[in-house]
């Protein structure tokens, strides 16, 4: 069995700040990867000083999340196109279509997105994850969009954790930590992280506050935590393998 591994996600940067070690660790288990991003980010920052006008930023956004996905492993990102801010009033019906058509074509046993809180509130965050619920419920059910290929049912939903992922690096006991299902030490791939975050140049204020100023980014770096939403029960907590429990 082809193992496959999809990541739906809002906005260019969301799949570096998030999943870049993961994506390395399972590109290196030969494990095919893929990537939705619903918008082009482009009510973000332009950088300061700006590194492009407002009027560029969501093509060169969409250079940075292609320069950053080709970095990663996870080949060429599947653009939604929806609006910036606007995701949550995307037509569900059309949304779940793209998603479904997306699932039913990499099969992926398992399927990452933010949880019902979108980690930060962030509406876009939030609206994509429950659009990507949505489209693996129809994905399995093929009375929904029968010319967008056979039926696919997903074995797992990953959630990230209900706070901050990286943030779990400073927690003294990840098996105390509600929330964290799945934890990954990626220093090996740190540095790829770190240079996939810097090729986001437009979003280099949020990528400074968060990792590059603190006094203990190498640790923060080095570690992506994740939720379990539904798939096989996990024995131990944390666990170290998104397709534990899924068999070969
Ligand atoms: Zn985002």
């Amino acid at each position: 069995m082809q193992r496959s591994l999809l990541f739906c996600f809002a906005h260019p940067d969301d799949e570096t700040f998030l999943v870049a070690g993961i994506a390395c660790l399972y590109a290196e288990r030969g494990v095919r990867l893929a990537l939705a991003t619903a918008t082009l980010g482009e009510a973000g920052k332009c950088g300061d000083p700006p590194v492009c006008t407002r009027e560029e930023l969501p093509a060169v956004r969409e250079r940075e999340l292609r320069a950053a996905a080709r970095l990663l492993g996870l080949g060429e990102p599947a653009l939604l196109g929806y609006r910036d801010r606007e995701l949550a009033t995307a037509p569900p019906m059309e949304i779940r279509e793209k998603l479904v058509t997306l699932i039913r074509a990499h099969r992926p046993q398992v399927v990452v997105t933010f949880d019902p809180n979108g980690s930060n509130l962030h509406p876009d965050h939030v609206a994509i994850s429950r659009f990507t619920s949505d489209a693996v419920a129809a994905a399995g059910d093929a009375r929904w969009f029968p010319e967008a290929g056979g039926a696919h049912a997903v074995t797992r939903l990953v959630w990230t954790p209900p706070s901050r992922p990286w943030l779990f690096a400073r927690a003294s006991n990840l098996a105390t930590e509600p929330g964290v299902d799945f934890a990954f030490d990626i220093t090996r791939w740190s540095d790829r992280k770190a240079a996939a975050l810097r090729v986001h140049r437009t979003q280099h204020l949020n990528t400074e506050r968060v990792f590059f100023s603190q006094p203990d980014v190498d640790k923060l770096l080095g570690l992506e935590t994740f939720r379990q939403a539904f798939g096989p029960a996990l024995t131990v907590r944390p666990a170290h393998d998104l397709f534990d429990g899924i068999d070969e």
